[in-house]
């Protein structure tokens, strides 16, 4: 192929692909562009680069993909996160249990990305995977989605300098004059590994916290058979909470307390509690609200068991301890099971 036939390939667009945080909050933000500006950070391929500000005080921000890896994908094409949900694609993509197939090497990707500028082209292939994603999967991504912007991101990045006690511009500096948060993973993120959605610190992290929230840990106390439900809005009823979860089990009683948007769920059995969650955690859609769920745990044991754990700290179970003082005698706290000695007078 001559290098003239295969510039046909190249982009050359009108508007760039892009969320709306990367946009910034004014809608007649001027661009400057420039045609085959830069290589895709992709796919290599020259691509027509945007650059604007997107507010006072933000830094200034550029196109980093070709407008094909962006549809490809359905990402911005500057700061690579879903258009739809504004998540990490890794996040997007194993809640909707899709998998990478975008070839990374060189060699193939040529033609497979010519292949997808006609499909594009052709309107006969767009990013539409949800058909594939498990209602609890669409569930996660409901809960982790950021629906609103977030200006923050676009603020300019902390000065390099200032972080080592070495910056001398003071408020002429344009970068930001603060100390990295501990736990940020940011510096370890990559875009190849951000937009194929493998090795992602800050994804693997909202998975992490998201599965922490998701899965739930029943409680070891069998005898706990009660559930926490939050979210429910004034027009969820008892009944139709008893309609959805009758379906798990025997309940033994249902109270709604809608100033706080919750409702408890007592069951017959620690067996259908743990149906009601296993089913129902992330599925649980009523009257179009999802409804979060969580065990009910114990309160605290009340003060008597304080006063047994105090009395029991001095005490060894073991031989060898000193005689109990005269007029003490054994006492043993049924919440506790084993003997504890304290004074009786
Ligand atoms: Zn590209
Ligand atoms: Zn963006
Ligand atoms: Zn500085």
């Amino acid at each position: 192929m001559s290098k003239a036939e295969s510039k046909l390939n190249w982009e050359d667009s009108e508007f760039p692909i892009l969320c709306e945080t990367c946009l910034g909050p004014n809608p007649y933000v001027r661009m400057t562009k420039e045609r085959y500006g830069k290589e895709c950070k992709i796919c290599n391929r020259p691509f027509t680069v945007f650059r604007w500000n997107p507010g006072v005080g933000m830094r200034f921000k550029k196109t980093e993909l070709c407008q094909t890896c962006a549809k490809i994908k359905n990402v911005c094409q500057t700061c690579v996160f879903d258009l739809e949900y504004g998540l990490p694609v890794q996040v997007r993509d194993t809640a909707l249990n899709v998998t990478d197939d975008a070839p990374r090497s060189d060699v193939n990707r040529q033609y497979y990305m010519q292949q997808l500028d006609d499909k594009l082209e052709a309107g006969t292939i767009g990013h539409d995977q949800k058909g594939k994603a498990s209602p609890a999967g669409r569930q996660l991504l409901k809960q982790l989605a950021r629906t609103d912007p977030y200006y923050k991101r676009n603020r300019p990045h902390i000065c390099s300098f200032y972080v080592r006690g070495e910056c001398n511009r003071g408020n002429e500096c344009p970068y930001r004059h603060e100390l990295p948060e501990p736990e940020s993973d940011l510096s370890k993120q990559n875009i190849q590994d951000r937009y194929h959605g493998t090795n992602d610190p800050v994804a693997k992290r909202i998975l992490a916290r998201a599965s922490k929230a998701g899965h739930l840990n029943a409680p070891e106390d069998k005898t706990v058979t009660s559930l926490l439900l939050r979210g429910v809005e004034k027009d969820i009823t008892e009944g139709d909470l008893r309609d959805y979860f009758y379906a798990f089990g025997e309940i033994k009683s249902i109270k709604v307390i809608h100033d706080k948007k919750c409702a408890f769920i007592n069951y017959m059995t620690r067996a259908a509690a743990e149906t009601a969650v296993d089913k129902a955690l992330g599925n649980c859609i009523i009257k179009g609200n999802p409804l979060r769920i969580n065990w009910c745990k114990p309160k605290p044991l009340g003060p008597r068991s304080e006063i047994a754990k105090e009395a029991s700290k001095g005490e060894k179970p073991t031989a060898g301890q000193p005689p109990l003082p005269p007029g003490s005698e054994k006492i043993v706290y049924p919440s506790q099971g084993n003997a504890t000695a304290i004074a009786s007078q």
